[in-house]
C-alpha cells in the first residue's frame, strides 16, 4: 500500500535549496520565493488578502 496523499516538500520555499540539505530558513510569515516541488523562482504578487505565489510550471500555489 503506497500512500501519496502526503506531498512531499523537495525545495525549501526560502532559499529554493533542496529541503534536505536546508533546515528551513523560510519564515512562515514570508512569502515563498521557490517553487517546493520543482525550485523554480515563483512569481509573488501581492493581494489585498495577502499574497499569491505562482510558479511557471506548476501554476498557483495554495497557501495558507
Ligand atoms: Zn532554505
Ligand atoms: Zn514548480
Amino acid at each position: 500500500m503506497t500512500g501519496e496523499s502526503t506531498a512531499k516538500v523537495a525545495f525549501c520555499t526560502g532559499c529554493g535549496s533542496m529541503s534536505a540539505s536546508c533546515p528551513g530558513c523560510g519564515r512562515t510569515l514570508d512569502p515563498p520565493r521557490f517553487c517546493p516541488t520543482c525550485g523554480r523562482r515563483l512569481t509573488v504578487a501581492v493581494t489585498p488578502g495577502g499574497y499569491r505565489a505562482r510558479c511557471r510550471e506548476h501554476g498557483d500555489l495554495a497557501l495558507d
